[in-house]
């Protein structure tokens, strides 16, 4: 039985304040909560005051990416080491606007996955399409080859520190969401190719997320699908209720 993961990623968004406030209202609200993982994800600037604002809470402080060397000359990078100084147990990793934007390529996603196993960090691994792959119906292909690409040379034992988030980027901050039957066909595919590269045992164990403009009204129907196990979630992670409201679906 996989244990619902989700998280919140806030991107470049909020002041310290907010992001300390809202950091305080979703440790208060979670705090009975174990049965779900959840985690927050702000932006560097922020990590101390929110991890702080988090206090002894279950809810686990993350990054939205690293650098894949521990330290010395890469000018505005954090790395992995810091990331643990700074109390994240987390870092997303290949989310498609750092691939986008930043040219991120699976052989870099790759380092950056390795490097934050080194450092004792679970990963949540995002993969996902465009639309215009999605229409020409290659989203398999370009999953598979993110998927693969991006794990390359991973072990098995390493897996258990692995969590993938499918977000077809048509559907990130757009208010277009796949439907339940569209994520949980790409989803029970992505399960298909960890049986394939890690066998049955790693596959049934690997938590699959689901993100693209998740929200309180489509969670509940999404979370129920069979291989979704949880959700990476943007702009509704940036309000305590609409957060918690999805937390409470899962
Ligand atoms: C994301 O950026 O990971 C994301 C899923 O964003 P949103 O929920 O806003 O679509």
């Amino acid at each position: 039985m996989r244990k619902t993961f989700i998280a919140g990623n806030w991107k470049m968004n909020l002041t310290k304040q907010q992001a300390t406030e809202l950091g305080a209202s979703i440790a208060d609200a979670v705090s009975q909560t174990n049965d779900i993982d959840i985690a927050i994800c702000p932006s560097f600037g922020y990590l101390d005051s929110v991890g702080t604002a988090l206090g002894e809470s279950t809810v686990k402080l993350g990054a939205q990416t690293l650098n894949a060397n521990d330290a010395g000359a890469f000018t505005g990078e954090i790395s992995g080491p810091m990331l643990c100084d700074l109390g994240c147990s987390v870092v997303i990793l290949g989310h498609s606007e750092r691939r986008e934007l930043f040219a991120e390529t699976d052989q870099l996603v790759n380092e950056k996955v390795k490097a934050a196993l080194t450092h004792g960090l679970h990963v949540i691994l995002c993969v996902g399409e465009t639309l215009e792959q999605r229409e020409s119906g290659q989203t398999n292909d370009i999953v598979g080859g993110q998927l693969v690409g991006s794990l390359a040379n991973i072990t098995t034992q390493q897996m258990a520190s692995i969590t993938i988030a499918y977000e077809p980027i048509w559907a990130i901050g757009t208010g277009k969401v796949a439907t339940p039957q569209q994520a949980e066909q790409i989803h029970a595919h992505i399960r298909g190719l960890l049986v394939n590269h890690f066998g049955d045992s790693v596959a049934q164990a690997t938590r699959i997320q689901y993100g693209g403009s998740v929200k309180p009204d489509n969670a509940q129907e999404l979370l129920a699908q069979p291989n979704i196990d949880g959700a990476l979630v943007g702009g509704a992670s940036l309000d305590c209720e609409s957060f918690m409201q999805i937390i409470r679906h899962g």
